[in-house]
């Protein structure tokens, strides 16, 4: 298997060269030449296996240049700080059950394919004999759950801006108490654009790049997004009889397009499901899309700041591959497409629209502050159960969506612990800590505060990078 870039300018790859780069060579995003497909007597003899063994075979179709030996010793790895099941399913009425994605270190969803990646990016550096420093800008979760992956590794190290004063007490003692010396915490002083703009600085100076080993694991990562595809296949084994060819929908709480894609991957892949629900908060950018056909992109200081955050998008950096497939697969189209964006602003693929729901089952909805809340409330009083907000946004989505005899299963992208706040608003109740994160809240924090300034990071850099 082969990968080549939605824009058309890339020699083909095989999967472990596409892990180290951000975006592809032309600007574009890499995805596979062909998809692969996965039959029905394949899927039922999927049954039993265990979900390390499941995602040796699912990530096995996508990195056919890594023999399954090594595959399966890095899914065994990767899986190992979860509960035994790794993803459990819980249902929370007749109508809806919740996938939980959040039992790993980071409480939230994106350590199930930061997990797989710290491994596979270490695997490909020691094929190569290089190393690589990661450089990255975090609000909270995508931060915590890449040092926590990449803690202790020894041909990469972290280098992870936050804003200063800007993150929850808890995010903040996720990635600070963390000690290992391969991962540096830096707090700047600015916001969140400021740590990302640095970051640009930065990785667009090729020489300073290439130089110090500098890399990103961010949301548009292959090996993410392909880690991601074999939670959807758990899932519908877990939520099916066996034999039962059935079909069922997934609604996914959406930012950069990432979870969703990795969906849509496993339906073009052959997976039955019938829809793929986005769910959007107040920052509906893909909502719109997903409804008008229109796709417009938001400046930052239209994006709010909302009680859902890791969903705070102004622009989904991976609807590029949807468009990709939407357009036949047609580079050129791509590149159109991205120049009406810079002329008029916005993209138009009206007359795509009715394609959407009925060629690629996405339909979307959006949830606002006053809905997570009551959705939290309404959850906790009918099942007992404490959903966190993102997972709250998915919830409500999904029941404008609910079809009698189609099973809903929900992502939940996140545990309630992580935002304590918005749980005690919605059902005034102070939540437990176990005695484990009690101890991560009160262990000692490791954080270097730097001014907003591009030379301060250079030197830092060059100080502490891996060479
Ligand atoms: C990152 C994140 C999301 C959004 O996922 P995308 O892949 O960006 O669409 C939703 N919920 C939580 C808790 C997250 O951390």
């Amino acid at each position: 298997m082969q990968y080549i870039s939605t824009r058309g300018g890339m020699q083909p790859l095989p999967y472990c060269d596409t892990l180290l780069e951000g975006l592809a060579t032309d600007g574009g995003l890499a995805v596979p030449e062909v998809m692969p497909t996965v039959d029905g007597e394949t899927l039922e003899r999927w049954r039993a296996l265990t979900y390390p063994q499941l995602a040796t075979e699912v990530l096995g179709l996508f990195a056919t240049d890594i023999p399954r030996e090594d595959l399966a010793r890095m899914t065994e790895a990767a899986y190992a700080p979860f509960p035994a099941e790794v993803v459990p399913l819980r249902a929370i009425d007749d109508d809806i059950t919740l996938v939980g994605l959040s039992e790993g270190p980071t409480l939230a969803f994106k350590d199930m394919a930061m997990q797989f990646l710290g491994q596979v990016v270490e695997y490909a550096l020691e094929r190569k004999g290089s190393v690589l420093n990661i450089l990255g800008a975090t609000s909270g979760d995508t931060g915590s759950a890449a040092e926590h992956a990449l803690r202790g590794k020894e041909r990469i190290s972290v280098f992870m801006l936050s804003p200063q004063g800007r993150m929850s007490a808890f995010q903040r003692a996720q990635m600070f108490s963390l000690d290992d010396a391969n991962v540096h915490n830096i707090a700047v002083a600015g916001v969140f654009d400021d740590c990302q703009n640095l970051v640009k600085e930065l990785a667009g100076d090729l020489d300073f790049k290439r130089a110090q080993h500098l890399g990103a694991v961010n949301s548009i990562n292959l090996a993410r997004i392909t880690a991601q595809v074999v939670y959807y296949f758990w899932a519908w084994l877990r939520a099916t009889d066996a034999g039962g060819w059935t079909e069922l929908s997934f609604t996914v709480p959406s930012g950069n397009f990432g979870n969703i894609l990795s969906g849509f991957y496993a339906k073009q892949m052959g997976l039955p499901i019938r829809r793929l629900v986005l769910a959007a908060n107040e920052n509906n950018v893909l909502d719109e899309f997903f409804r008008t056909g229109v796709y417009r992109p938001r400046s930052a200081d239209q994006t709010l700041a909302t009680s859902s955050p890791s969903m705070d998008i102004s622009k989904a950096s991976n609807l590029e591959r949807f468009i990709f497939e939407l357009v036949g697969r047609d580079p050129e189209r791509v590149l159109g497409a991205w120049r009406d964006l810079d002329s008029q602003g916005y993209v138009d693929f009206t007359a795509e629209l009715a394609r959407f729901e009925e060629e690629f089952g996405i339909v979307s909805g959006t949830s606002t502050h006053a809905d997570r809340l009551a959705t939290i409330r309404s959850v906790y009083e009918e099942s007992d159960d404490v959903i966190d907000p993102h997972t709250a946004d998915g919830v409500k989505v999904a029941r404008e969506y609910v079809e009698s005899g189609v099973p809903m299963l929900v992502l939940e992208t996140a545990k309630p612990e992580k935002f304590a706040e918005t749980i005690r608003e919605a059902i005034g109740v102070e939540l437990d800590y176990s005695a484990e994160l009690r101890s991560m809240l009160d262990a000692p924090q490791h954080v270097t505060e730097m001014a907003d300034d591009a030379s301060a990071l250079r030197a830092f850099i060059e100080e502490h990078a891996l060479r």
